[in-house]
C-alpha cells in the first residue's frame, strides 16, 4: 500500500466483508459492527459528523472487550489501529478531503445535506 490507498476506505471495505461473517450470536459483534459500518459509510461519503471518531473508538473498544470469540475481538483491530496511526486521515474526511484522493463523493455534499445529516 502507498499514499494512493485511502486508509478509511480500506478499513470500511474490510469491515464490510467481515460483517457478513459474524455469526450474530452475541450483541457486541452483531449490532455494533453494523453501527461501526454505518459511521464509516457516512464518513467516506462526506457525511461524517463531529463526534464520529470518538463514537467509532467507543464502539470498537466495546466490541474488543465484550465479544465472545476471537473473531469479534480481531475484526475491530483495523479500526482501532488505523485510528491510532492515521487519525489525521479520518479528520481530513470530516473536512471533505481524502488524502489519497480516492473518495470521490467527498466535497460533493451540499451545505443543506450536511445540515440535514447533523
Ligand atoms: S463475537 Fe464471535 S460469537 Fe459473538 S457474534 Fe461475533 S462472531 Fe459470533
Amino acid at each position: 500500500m502507498d499514499e494512493k490507498v485511502c486508509v478509511v476506505e480500506m478499513v470500511r471495505y474490510s469491515l464490510n466483508q467481515l460483517v457478513s461473517e459474524a455469526c450474530d450470536r452475541c450483541h457486541p459483534c452483531s449490532k455494533a459492527f453494523k453501527n461501526l459500518l454505518a459511521i464509516l459509510n457516512r464518513i467516506v461519503k462526506g457525511l461524517g459528523e463531529a463526534g464520529d471518531l470518538e463514537t467509532l473508538e467507543i464502539i470498537a473498544n466495546r466490541i474488543q472487550s465484550q465479544a465472545r470469540c476471537e473473531f469479534g475481538k480481531a475484526a475491530v483491530t483495523p479500526v482501532l489501529t488505523s485510528m491510532r496511526y492515521f487519525r489525521n486521515e479520518y479528520e481530513s474526511h470530516l473536512k471533505q478531503r481524502c488524502p489519497a484522493s480516492s473518495c470521490k463523493e467527498l466535497g460533493r455534499v451540499s451545505e443543506g445535506a450536511l445540515k440535514l445529516a447533523a
